[in-house]
């Protein structure tokens, strides 16, 4: 990290001035909690966080560097500030690009990496020190965040032990490093008291939780509770609120989690970024290859737990996939019924092992198969949607206004997957969990009414 100083000195500041602090935060929810832990501890100290770049004494830009077109969108972001504000500091994945960011734009206070809160902290007490008043470090018990009041991200773990050939991110990110469980628990008993209704578990490879820790139990009520996959899970279905597993991979241990989800104590969704079907391109990818058992293993989890939604997200266009291994991930798609599915266009990844791979893809055969690959997947989404008209389900209420109200079903993680419209109903507040039954589908979304 390096800092400069030479713009508005902190000494300028008036006296009884309340240090403020704007917030940009960029990327997946790993880095919004990111940004969460780094507000939580600022507005601990008593700063005010502005809610434009004018009112700031300083602002801080969490970037993300996962893709070029992000880099692009992270400088861009960083860019505006320096023109609205001019005093940033720059943090994130992005942050180890120093050299690029201090380029396009040298007159940035500080630049930290990922995962620095403490270096970030500091850059802020630099810019613009804290008052010392403890009548303004009053911050609610669960932190401060970034998502509405009724759902929170809880961050399991950082970095990731795998290598995928297309990816960056334990580069930037580093190896797998959990969180002991108590510290997970307590976080998460912290939130749903704070009035959250639905948690939502993310990590990089949530499946391996612990893994590093050699699954080392800590105390939590009076029990030991081990870092491992299944009692982590035990132990969040026993908080009350709706737990939703993000970034699983399908582990034979995964295996054991369903029988939660069917007994109504874990959401029956699972997001799990297959990223390929064909063994070739996943065996290129350097992921774990063999569809065919995956298949299997999809069917036993849906004799368990018949209500399974599983979301996954797919690369098209991977050097060296051929016309034969982009139908067999087609067929693949449709086999799996996923219930919600993303696609990106392969993308090279500066640093990524993949970029050496023989076999690019032509720029017009990715888009026409990403485009096909869309079109099957609102197929396979629409066959399945139509088989819940008519059902009653629970829903949690989005967001209400004088028309009615938006919500979302036990399938539907916010901002990724689809909405359930509940028309004319104006009677509920955000957070609410109400019995509906559905009237209507289309491709992504439900309609449905008060039952
Ligand atoms: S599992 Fe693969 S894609 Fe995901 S973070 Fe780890 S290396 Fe990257």
């Amino acid at each position: 990290m390096t800092i400069s100083l030479d713009k508005k000195p902190p000494s300028e500041q008036k006296r009884g001035h309340v240090p403020t602090v704007g917030f940009v935060s960029l990327g997946c929810p790993k880095a919004l909690v990111d940004s969460e832990r780094i507000l939580t501890k600022l507005r601990a100290e008593g700063y005010r966080v502005a809610p434009d770049y004018a009112g700031a004494d300083v602002v801080v830009v969490n970037t993300c560097g996962f893709l070029d077109s992000a880099k692009q969108e992270s400088l861009d972001a960083i860019g505006e500030a320096m023109a609205e504000n001019g005093r940033v500091i720059v943090t994130g994945c992005f942050g180890v690009e120093e050299g690029r960011i201090r380029e396009a734009h040298p007159g940035v206070l500080a630049i930290t990496g990922p995962h620095q809160y403490e270096q970030v902290v500091e850059a802020v007490h630099a810019a613009a020190p804290p008052k010392h008043d403890p009548f303004i470090d009053l911050v609610p018990a669960e932190g401060l965040r970034l998502t509405p009041r009724h759902y929170a991200y809880l961050k399991i773990s950082e970095g990731c032990n795998n290598r995928c050939t297309f990816c960056i991110i334990p580069q930037l990110r580093g190896d797998l490093k959990s969180r002991p469980s108590n510290h997970v628990m307590t976080e998460a008993e912290r939130l749903v008291k704070a009035g959250v209704k639905e948690l939502l578990v993310i990590s990089q490879d949530t499946s391996a939780y612990g893994l590093d820790l050699k699954y080392a139990e800590s105390p939590w009520k009076g029990q030991p509770l081990p870092a491992r996959f299944l009692p982590l899970c035990e132990a969040l279905g026993e908080l009350g609120a709706w737990v939703r597993l993000h970034y699983v991979y399908p582990y034979p241990h995964v295996d054991t989690v369903i029988p939660l989800m069917a007994e109504g104590k874990l959401l029956p969704y699972l997001d799990i970024p297959f990223q390929h079907a064909s063994p070739a391109v996943l065996k290129a990818m350097r992921r774990p290859g063999n569809q065919e058992k995956t298949l299997e293993r999809i069917r036993r989890w849906r004799d368990v737990c018949p209500d399974l939604a599983i979301r996954s997200t797919f690369i098209v266009g991977f050097p060296g996939e051929t016309d034969e291994d982009f139908e067999l991930l087609l067929d693949w798609m449709r086999e799996a019924e996923l219930a919600r599915v993303g696609c990106f266009r392969y993308e090279p990844v500066d640093g990524a092992p993949a970029n050496d791979l023989e076999g690019a893809v032509p720029q017009e055969v990715k888009d026409e198969r990403w485009h096909r690959f869309m079109e099957t997947a609102k197929e396979v989404s629409e066959k399945r949607l139509a088989k819940i008209v008519g059902r009653e389900i629970d829903v949690i209420v989005d967001e209400v206004d004088d028309e009615g109200a938006l919500a979302r079903s036990k399938w539907d993680a916010p901002e990724i997957d689809g909405s359930v419209f509940l028309n004319g109903v104006t009677d509920v507040k955000p957070g609410e969990i109400v019995s509906v039954r559905v009237t209507q589908a289309d491709d992504y979304d439900l309609w449905a009414e008060r039952v």
